[in-house]
């Protein structure tokens, strides 16, 4: 079993990216919605004020810290071994699944981006198995039917990308209901898998600049991104001052 680290009262599994996929090679042992959530900075701070959400993300299976900016904080407590990309751990899932029985779902994004996604994850891992696919954009109606058709699928493992609270809401309101192993809320991944946006040049990642290679290429990112400091200076106040 992991450690926890506690940033700014979101509790985070203290494990690398391979730990991480082995944990989900365990979740398909045992017959229940394991949620797994992968927050950064922005979200942390949402999730200070929003008890809701923040009740959602603690109750989860596996929380994974989706930003350097977390890991930078975890380091006046508990360290945090390293940055666990949202993105990179659904990508090492597809590895270790695709020769095997395992399906996966994809619901999230605009009209066509899963589908896209769906055809160049398939492409990229002969053998993986995506049984079905839904934008996110929908009515009380939609969901109806999204919901329908995700129980008839029966796939191993959910894919939620609607942005952060509202991925990880859906997830926890329906997580009773789903017939799946394993649920991720994955933010815009749909978007990077369909090659509708771009990944960080591998050396930005490396350095931890990854937000500043989006910063590069989506200006309007500015002020959203004002939080990262303002993250770093509440966490230590916190630190200092309780
Ligand atoms: N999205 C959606 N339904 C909504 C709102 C958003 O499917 O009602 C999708 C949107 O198309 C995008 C993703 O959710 O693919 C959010 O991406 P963003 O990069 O903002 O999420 P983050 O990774 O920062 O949580």
């Amino acid at each position: 079993m992991s450690g926890f680290s506690r940033v700014l009262g979101v509790r985070f599994n203290n494990v690398t990216h391979n730990e991480a996929l082995d944990i989900l090679e365990e979740f398909f042992l045992e017959d229940k919605c394991h949620c797994v959530y992968t927050p950064n900075p922005e979200i942390v701070m949402a999730a200070r004020k929003d008890e809701e959400f923040m009740r959602i993300l603690n109750s989860a299976e596996l929380v994974v810290p989706d930003g350097i900016g977390v890991v930078i904080a975890s380091k006046l407590g508990e360290r945090l071994k390293e940055r666990v990309a949202g993105f990179d751990l659904v990508q090492g899932l597809f590895e270790r699944i695709k020769d095997k029985k395992r399906s996966v779902y994809f619901f999230g994004g605009a009209p066509g981006v899963a589908l896209s996604a769906k055809s160049n994850m398939e492409k990229k891992y002969p053998g993986l198995k995506v049984v079905g696919v839904n934008d996110g954009y929908f009515d009380e109606k939609k969901e109806k039917l999204i919901l329908d058709d995700i129980k008839n699928k029966k796939p191993d493992i959910l894919l939620v990308g609607l942005g952060a609270p509202k991925q990880e809401k859906w997830i926890y309101k329906y997580k009773n209901q789903l017939p799946v192993k394993i649920c991720v809320g994955v933010g815009g991944s749909f978007d990077v898998m369909s090659g509708k946006v771009k990944r960080a040049p591998k050396i930005f990642m490396k350095c931890g600049l990854e937000w500043f290679y989006r910063l590069l290429c989506q200006p309007s990112r500015f002020f959203r991104m004002l939080r990262l400091p303002l993250f770093l200076l509440v966490v230590l106040k916190e630190k200092l001052f309780g």
